[in-house]
């Protein structure tokens, strides 16, 4: 039986549209160049992608609270023709999350109709340099002035950092507090003084989304940009957020599998050896096999992650959601590879896209 509901089908179809008559034309030009696709971006605006996950009282289309099997399958068809499109779509997600969980009602009505829309795309800034696995341990801080809060630091690896007009910002408010409780949240504007865009990574894989260093030289922010207009509140916002989020880094997983599934058996069905097409040795197909289970598993576990977070089922979506990131993250990694190998020295080179698959998949486990 399909986890899937019939509006989730409709999005899925839709993606699976616009990967296949816009993103995978697009794929490779992009990957070289290491641009932000803007031409994929107004491709995905104009399907109305950018609201699946968003409920329709804040301007999206979802039918839910949350809608984490929309995102799910959009993900997976936009990675199942380039990973570095899955990633641009679901940092999205990411940085809008914080919004979702925690906003007040001022917050979630004037940015989520905006992002929602594909007018303003937005990032997430929590990892630091020496701060990356032990997030709560960031430095970036936040002081209290008359006019609001003013913001130093500098965040690394923010995805999307650049071509994004709104940036979620983890910082210390309250550092006499425990670890967690220090960390507060703000919407930072691009266009706000003192925030600028430091060096832009040149990265092995998902190359057409930028991830930059972000700089926060004296940015200065009212109270109404505080999420949630409590102090203390940002590292629970946080560690809620990763856990909606992760059903979508899985379903880049099974999106990179599937489509390096795909070209392998393509590949197999055509190439000759030994007088028959190589796809008829027996330890060839096994390994298709294996590639066909590991993809199909990771799917399932999405679903059911992405699923029990739609049901309202916390505790559910904690557990499945790890658990699919890592299957999922993991799946990619070895049945891109195994693709790679199937292709032989061809696989090796850029003549196909097999390789491309292998550099996007290694993402999704880090
Ligand atoms: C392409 C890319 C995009 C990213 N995008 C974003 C973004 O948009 N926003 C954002 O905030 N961050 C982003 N990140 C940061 C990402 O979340 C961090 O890289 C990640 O949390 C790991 O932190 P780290 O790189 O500092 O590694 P470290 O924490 O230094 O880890 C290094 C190694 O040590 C291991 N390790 C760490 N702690 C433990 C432990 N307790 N037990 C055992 N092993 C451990 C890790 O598993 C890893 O193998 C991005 C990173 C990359 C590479």
């Amino acid at each position: 039986m399909s986890q899937l509901s019939e509006e989730n089908l409709r999005w899925q179809a839709t993606a699976r549209e616009v990967a296949e008559d816009v993103v995978r034309p697009l794929a490779r030009q992009y990957d070289e160049a290491q641009e932000y696709p803007w031409e994929i971006k107004a491709a995905i605006t104009d399907a109305g992608l950018l609201g699946v996950w968003i409920p329709e009282a804040y301007g999206g289309t979802g039918l839910h609270e949350t809608n984490l099997r929309n995102v799910a399958v959009v993900v997976e068809q936009l990675s199942r023709a380039c990973g570095g499109v899955g990633v641009l779509f679901a940092v999205n997600v990411l940085g809008s999350m914080p919004i979702l969980v925690g906003g007040t009602e001022e917050q979630k009505q004037t940015y989520l109709p905006q992002i929602a829309s594909g007018e303003k795309l937005i990032s997430f800034c929590l990892s630091e340099k020496t701060a990356g696995s032990d997030a709560p341990a960031l430095k970036t801080r936040a002081v209290a002035n008359n006019s609001g809060w003013s913001i130093h630091g500098e965040k690394k690896w923010t995805t999307n950092g650049g071509a994004a007009d709104l940036y979620t910002v983890f910082a210390v408010t309250n550092p006499e507090d425990n670890r967690s409780s220090r960390i507060s949240a703000f919407i930072v504007e691009k266009g706000d003084e003192g925030f600028s865009i430091g060096k832009v990574e040149d990265k092995m894989g998902i190359r057409c989304t930028p991830v930059v260093e972000t700089r926060f030289s004296g940015v200065q922010v009212d109270q109404s940009r505080l999420l949630g207009g409590e102090t203390g509140r940002g590292f629970r916002h946080a560690m809620a957020t990763l856990d909606f989020a992760r059903p979508g880094v899985a379903a880049q997983g099974a999106g990179l599998a599937q489509g390096a599934l795909e070209i392998a058996n393509r590949y197999t069905s055509q190439r000759g050896q030994f007088g028959q097409t190589i796809n008829q040795f027996q330890m060839v197909r096994a390994m298709l096999a294996d590639m066909a289970m590991k993809t199909e598993a990771s799917r399932q576990l999405v679903y059911a992650a992405a699923g029990a977070g739609d049901a309202g089922d916390l505790k559910g979506l904690n557990q499945l959601a790890a658990m699919a990131k890592c299957y999922a993250s993991d799946a990619a990694m070895e049945v891109s590879t195994d693709a790679v190998q199937l292709f032989g020295g061809y696989g090796f080179m850029k003549d196909y896209p097999v390789e491309k698959y292998m550099r996007d998949a290694k993402i999704t486990q880090i």
